[in-house]
């Protein structure tokens, strides 16, 4: 074992900050637009290489998400970071478009119900829609990131098969989306199954173009991020301060925090390019406008010895 920690020391890990779209989407009370362009100016000075800002879905349907061609007029644009927003359907890429983006991100899902409670169409209307997008995307000079949602289980539905999930990654890639990010929408991932979901999906498509987002609904995120780096994975999405809570269980942790990825990475010496004290900082912005504390452990941890201290 200490052959394989050794052996991450001196990698690089991309690390793609979701905080601002899918914290705040998440977080119950609404944000004012001027303190999400300074919550998003102060990451990028973290010097994150990714960025998701907002989404361009309906305004009416998710209010919270309504000022995304605003942010993207206002926010100061880091040289080394990529600004980028979901985008569900070809009304939703017009607004992208307009608002100057050359990266967006389609949202599939694993599971059937999940889809048509998520996005209102089953997994093979929704593919036949990003297909469109993805064309359309793709004519514009974008590039095109693709989630792969409850890709470790469902909230409605249980389990869901890696061969699935491995043929759904495989069709996201053939649309063109330059990397898939299977994510474990309600947290249940655990190391041994993590092994198992990126075996498959390798076999189908290879790791390169494969990234991970993780929730910590149940603790295991890090464990998750740790087996999945020792199988070669590069890229892992985070939450700043761990923003956006689990909407499938009240309470609880949803997004992995950047601050706990970055300190276990740090620790590691793998190279990331983001300095956890500039993401403390931008946590701890928003924390101000949010009702409860930040689950960030590594938050928490600063926050009690700085009060000691
Ligand atoms: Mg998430």
């Amino acid at each position: 074992m200490h052959m394989e920690f050794t052996a991450l020391r001196g990698r690089h890990v991309t690390l793609v900050e979701v905080g601002p779209r899918d914290g705040l989407q998440n977080e119950q009370v609404s944000i004012a637009t001027d303190d999400k362009v300074t919550f998003i100016d102060r990451l990028s000075a973290a010097g994150y290489p990714v960025i998701e800002v907002s989404a361009f879905v309906n305004p009416t349907r998710v209010p919270q998400m309504g000022d995304a061609s605003e942010l993207f007029a206002r926010i100061a644009r880091h040289p080394g970071t990529r600004y980028t927003a979901l985008v569900p359907n070809l009304q939703g890429l017009e607004r992208a478009a307009a608002a100057g983006l050359d990266e967006i991100a389609i949202f599939a899902a694993s599971s059937e119900l999940f889809s048509r409670a998520n996005i209102n169409q089953g997994i093979d209307d929704a593919f036949r829609t990003y297909a469109a997008v993805c064309d359309r995307a793709l004519a514009l000079g974008m590039r095109v990131r693709g989630y792969l949602s409850t890709a470790f289980g469902c909230p409605y539905e249980g389990d869901v098969p890696a061969v699935r999930v491995a043929e759904l990654s495989a069709r996201l890639l053939t649309m063109g989306v330059y990397q898939v990010a299977i994510s474990d929408t309600i947290g249940v991932a655990h190391p041994g199954q993590v092994d198992r979901v990126l075996h498959t999906v390798g076999e189908q498509i290879g790791l390169d173009a494969v990234a991970l987002h993780f929730h910590d609904t149940r603790g295991t995120a890090l464990a998750n991020v740790l087996t999945a780096l020792q199988l070669g994975i590069t890229t892992f999405d985070a939450s700043a301060g761990g923003l956006g809570g689990c909407p499938y269980a009240p309470g609880a942790s949803g997004n992995l925090a950047t601050e706990d990825l970055l300190y276990l990475l740090d620790g590691l010496g793998i190279d990331t390019g983001v300095a956890l004290a500039r993401v403390v900082e931008a946590s701890g912005f928003i924390a101000s406008r949010i009702d409860h504390a930040l689950p960030s452990r590594y938050v928490q941890a600063e926050r009690a010895r700085q009060q000691r201290g």
